[in-house]
């Protein structure tokens, strides 16, 4: 990250020569590929020499519309520079210059914004071009540049363009004997791919290109290449503010502020012949975060054709890559640039401390760096490599906690497939990004959007994904694709999304027209056995840890936390100082929420108990009830079994803190609303059904969430919390008898008076008393939740009875906005959309708001009773974002779901870091 964010006066970079102008630790000046091609200059890697022009002129270019005057000289003067360093000009015939002109921001956005290659070329600079290197190169570069150029540039649409050399293609097929009317497009590029078309057919292609421009500009394309360059300057800037970048930064928390950052470079040829390729690589596995050179790379090649998903790359190193494909390898077919590489990634993991991702481009042999930058990894990658670094000595184990990111792990604790479970496997491909997931097909990015709003898991099946297609990833449980590789654009960003992907599947053959995929299944020898054909609606399962597609839905199984997960939790659990509780309602998920570490349960919502069959019936019978009497005859019957539930969660929690709230819902949520339902309850209970109509009616309000519930309850019937205490603290005195500790927290829900505490904390010290008398002695103690403002605005008056406080987020969210648990959804996504809010306040806290009435009512608790014990068991409890914010506050302990567990005692760790002034100890890439 940037160490400073200071003004500058300069706005161009230059790199080269083994020098470079721009600091590398400004990526908030030079963008994140700016930094690294500095850096890797400065270290003397080859780096094809260049400049960098600043985000900031990006800024002012995005709010006045136009180039700011001085960044035009400043650019002619790195142009001048950049022509004598390379012994060539822009524009010259003899010695041609050509440059690449390519975003890159401070934060990696994969395919998101543009680039353009091969900029500088005109007729008669393609003419040169030929003389001095080969004709068909010179032609092919001349139409890459058109099309690219006048698409990125110009704004023209591709199709034009496509279909010009479709054309071509078609002549070359015919001319080889193919039918091409018998295939369709992606077809005929395949058996006619762009390396077959001849020199003379690209050289004619030029002026049909031309005259496209011409056709739908009313212009020339430009033959000057300083109207190229300053053009391609200004499309990168402007691509910042396109849609997808937009939906992009949205999604990834990328302030709109940050502006790009654009780079002109030499251009270094990898398809300039057999002896040149390009490749990207990773300095360890990007999904298992294996120390192993790994990645993919084509002979003859543009950087482009790797990450397109068009060719099928190479894989780098040919161990572990299987017989075939090991003589493909980088390894196997240029060893020398092969091991110049490996030689590089280790010199820059040193540099950085950090795992690499790299790309590069072979020209004769020889090979250049073209971008380094942190890689996205796989959150099993992620920790695997920060515990490794420990290992290895590059880190330190506080550095390797603040690595990973907490969000991500939610990834390793989710569900796997049951290993025993039926299923049957249809396909295989690459497990581009762990995870399991079943879903219903869908063929279109806006289809999985449209059906996974719906409730509906989808898996997303494309041929290839493009940045078009992002909205449609997020929203599908995972995606499958028939072509790309690991660094295909559905791997790369399934990775950073933590979604399952299997990515190039070719025995799945997809159909958008039909809306099918067609699977080819094979026997173990590889022999085709049957074509399956699948269509949209049908579920599918995939598993992105290893690659398969099956057929149907696929049980699966918890995650295991051992290992080098388990390692660095322990890292993380020494560095932190606010404990995780968990939310738990029942024995079983107290059990798993200590097997995930939680230090104590935050809430166990006692109404959860009151839903089984046995035990509804008397929670019925209790609302029906006419007086306290009858109340009290079906309260008795409940008391069993809410002890029996307390008395398993105690035995599980073994004498760490227990939080029980008593009873908060409104009551007609336990009545039934169906009338064959009523019907039946009627006949169960022996009531008339009228009488059950009319208590159902009575029991209705406009606004159940501010209506009768929490402790209003106990106000009108105490008789309910009276059973709910007596079972607590009966199940304790049975658990203590058994020599195990208890430590039972009786918590009050939606109090806002002290009275409302008094008249509780009466109620439960009388029961306490009556049993105490009875020889069934233990202690508790008493709180209240925080769920309203005014509960928050009184906390000093509260804190005198109360002896602790867990903030309910959601309800005080709700109150204290005005918005509606249940109904937001309908326009707060909108809200967020439109960036009126950051984000969702009912996932992440609004901190300037809610959040303010938080540490209100933390410091009034405490002012009033020093050392109150302040927790927080919304759902904001699991979110890393507010769990920084509540350590800021100096609550106690956060309190979330079992699952999420783990993430909040990373957050929790980092939070501790960061105050202690650590940062993750990355380098500037
Ligand atoms: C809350 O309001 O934050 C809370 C934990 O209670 P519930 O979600 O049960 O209303
Ligand atoms: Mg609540």
């Amino acid at each position: 990250m940037a160490s400073s964010t200071a003004k500058t006066d300069k706005s161009v970079f230059f790199f080269g020569g083994g020098q470079a102008e721009g600091d590398p630790k400004r990526r908030d000046l030079l963008g994140g590929k700016g930094a690294g091609l500095a850096e890797m200059t400065a270290l003397g890697l080859p780096v094809p020499p260049g400049f960098t022009i600043s985000t900031e002129v990006c800024n002012a270019f995005s709010r006045d519309k136009r180039m700011p005057d001085d960044v035009r000289a400043a650019v002619e003067a790195a142009v001048a520079r950049l022509e004598k360093t390379m012994n060539a000009r822009l524009g010259d015939t003899a010695a041609p210059l050509l440059v690449s002109v390519r975003s890159g921001g401070r934060a990696s956005m994969p395919g998101m914004m543009d680039t353009i290659l091969n900029l500088g070329l005109s007729d008669t600079v393609a003419e040169g071009l030929a003389r001095i290197s080969n004709p068909r190169f010179a032609y092919d570069a001349y139409r890459r540049f058109i099309a690219m150029h006048a698409s990125i540039a110009l704004g023209l649409s591709k199709e034009p363009f496509d279909h010009a050399l479709d054309e071509v293609r078609g002549r070359v097929a015919e001319s080889k004997g193919i039918d091409r009317t018998l295939l369709n497009a992606e077809e005929l590029k395949r058996r006619v791919p762009d390396a077959d078309l001849p020199a003379e057919e690209l050289r004619a292609l030029i002026p049909v290109f031309k005259a496209i421009v011409k056709k739908e500009t009313g212009r020339d394309f430009p033959a000057e290449p300083r109207e190229q360059l300053w053009q391609a300057i200004e499309a990168v800037f402007a691509s910042w503010n396109n849609h997808r970048a937009i939906v992009y930064r949205k999604m990834h928390d990328i302030p709109d502020a940050w502006g790009t950052a654009c780079n002109v470079q030499a251009m270094v040829f990898g398809n300039l012949g057999d002896t040149s390729a390009t490749g990207v690589a990773f300095t360890r596995d990007p999904s298992t975060g294996e120390k192993l050179l790994y990645g993919e790379w084509l002979p003859n090649a543009q950087g482009e054709d790797v990450v397109a998903g068009i060719r099928t790359p190479m894989p780098i190193r040919s161990q572990g890559s299987g017989g075939a494909r090991a003589e493909e390898s980088l390894e196997a077919r240029m060893p020398e640039a092969y091991r110049e590489l490996d030689r590089i990634a280790t010199t820059l993991e040193k540099h950085f401390r950090d795992m690499q991702d790299l790309e590069f481009t072979i020209q004769g042999g020889k090979l250049y760096m073209l971008q380094c930058r942190g890689a996205k990894r796989a959150a099993r990658a992620a920790v695997r490599v920060a515990v490794d670094m420990v290992r290895e000595g590059l880190i330190s184990k506080e550095e390797a906690v603040l690595r990973v990111d907490p969000a991500g792990i939610d990834q390793l604790l989710h569900p796997t497939l049951d290993p025993h479970a039926p299923k049957k496997v249809l396909a295989r491909g690459l497990s581009a990004s762990p995870g399991a997931a079943s879903g219903h097909i869908v063929f279109n990015a806006d289809e999985a959007e449209r059906r996974a709003g719906q409730g509906k898991p989808v898996i997303l099946v494309r041929v290839e994904t493009s940045p078009e297609d992002i909205h449609g990833m997020k929203a599908a449980r995972g995606i499958l694709t028939a072509r790309g590789g690991m660094t295909s654009h559905a791997a790369v960003v399934a990775r950073g999304m933590g979604k399952p992907c299997v990515a190039g599947v070719s025995a799945v053959a997809v159909n958008y027209q039909s809306q099918t995929m067609t699977v080819t299944v094979y026997d173990d020898a590889g022999r085709p056995t049957e074509n399956i054909t699948l269509k949209k609606g049908d579920i599918i399962t995939i598993d992105g840890g290893t690659g398969h597609l099956y057929e149907g839905a696929v049980p699966t199984v918890s995650a295991a936390l051992s290992g080098e997960f388990g390692e660095l939790m322990t890292w993380a659990d020494a560095a932190r100082t606010m404990k995780v509780r968990a939310n738990a309602d029942t024995p079983l998920d107290a059990r798993t929420a200590r097997a995930f570490g939680a230090e104590g349960i935050g809430l166990c919502r006692t109404e959860h108990m009151f839903f089984e069959e046995e035990r509804i019936q008397a929670v019925r019978e209790m609302i029906l009830a006419d007086d306290v009497a009858g109340r009290s005859t079906a309260l008795a019957k409940l008391l069993p079994f809410q002890r029996e539930d307390f008395v398993g969660i105690f035995r599980e929690m073994r004498g760490l803190p227990v939080t029980i709230r008593l009873l908060d819902p409104p009551l007609h949520e336990f009545l039934p609303t169906e009338a064959r339902q009523l019907d039946e309850l009627s006949k169960s209970m022996g009531v008339p059904v009228q009488k059950l109509a009319q208590r159902t009616k009575d029991l209705h309000e406009f606004n159940p969430m501010l209506g009768h519930r929490g402790v209003r309850l106990a106000i009108t019937f105490p008789e309910i919390y009276a059973m709910q205490v007596r079972a607590i603290l009966e199940a304790a005195a049975l658990v203590v008898a058994d020599g195990i500790q208890v430590h039972p927290e009786i918590m009050i829900p939606l109090a806002i008076t002290r009275a409302e505490l008094e008249r509780t904390r009466t109620l439960a010290s009388e029961i306490a008393a009556e049993l105490s008398a009875s020889g069934k002695t233990t202690t508790y103690s008493f709180g209240t939740m925080i769920e309203l403002p005014r509960a928050a605005i009184l906390a000093g008056e509260l804190a005198t009875v109360a002896e602790f406080f867990s903030f309910g987020t959601n309800d005080l969210t709700q109150a204290t906005m005005g918005l509606s648990r249940d109904d937001a959804g309908k326009f707060l996504p909108a809200y967020v959309d439109s960036g009126i809010l950051p984000r969702d306040p009912f996932v992440s806290i609004d901190q300037e708001g809610v959040g303010a009435l938080v540490k209100m009512a933390a410091e009034r608790g405490r002012k009033a009773r020093p050392g109150i014990k302040l927790g927080v068991c919304g759902e904001h409890g699991g979110d890393p974002a507010s769990i920084q914010f509540f350590f800021g506050v100096g609550l106690d302990y956060v309190s979330c779901s079992p699952f999420r567990v783990p993430i909040a005692r990373l957050a929790a760790a980092q939070a501790a870091l960061r105050s202690r002034g650590q940062n993750g100890g990355q380098g500037t890439a």
